[in-house]
């Protein structure tokens, strides 16, 4: 989904529909915030959101997705293309997560490996402050790249206002976690809470 284009086009129908990003959220039970940032571009309104957004613009659920009106002539094919670009996108987040927990394992064998070599090889003290240094690069390494693809991969949901959200990486890299949650502000409500995470769109 290029969601450029389609927060523009979330932009361009609210203004069109005489409506500020404050009235369409509090239409929505939502926090203008959140429409600001659909409307940059920084992610799509979630599913449960989608058709009473489409009402307030007074457009359909394929036009949002395509980022424009769709004619009547073209509009079954766009709404098989826009299905199948939803179905594409969620097999790739689930495809990052699989990857990051790749990435994780790794990263940990890796650098367990660095630190027996530099404990248990006979070596100058400088070879074994390298080798030292090498691990801790490497965990640096691996946990950033793990956490940027396991960022990416879905969405987190406030379990005060049930909003959908995607952190920013330096949050999230911060926010105490379990294996499903993390602890995490919430940008529709403001409040902090264990938010669940969603895979799927
Ligand atoms: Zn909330």
């Amino acid at each position: 989904m290029d969601q450029i284009r389609i927060g523009r086009f979330i932009a361009q129908c609210r203004k069109a529909g005489g409506l500020t990003q404050r009235k369409l959220a509090d239409e929505l039970g939502i926090s203008d915030k959140t429409v600001s940032k659909w409307e940059c571009g920084n992610g799509l309104p979630e599913v449960s959101l989608m058709l009473p957004l489409c009402a307030a613009l007074g457009i359909t659920v394929n036009d949002l997705l395509s980022g424009e009106r769709i004619a009547k002539a073209d509009y079954q094919k766009k709404a098989e293309e826009n299905m199948m670009e939803l179905i594409r996108e969620n097999a790739e987040n689930k495809k990052r997560l699989a990857l990051s927990m790749v990435c994780a394992a790794v990263t940990v064998i890796a650098v367990c490996a660095l630190i027996a070599l530099a404990a248990l090889l006979a070596l100058p003290t400088a070879a074994r402050v390298a080798l030292i240094a090498l691990a801790l690069a490497t965990a640096a390494a691996g946990v950033g790249a793990a956490a940027v693809l396991d960022a990416k991969a879905g969405y987190y949901r406030c379990p005060h206002c049930n909003a959908a959200f995607t952190p920013a990486l330096g949050e999230y890299v911060k926010a105490y976690h379990t294996l499903v949650r993390r602890r995490l502000v919430c940008p529709a409500c403001g409040k902090t809470g264990m938010c669940r995470r969603h895979i799927v769109r």
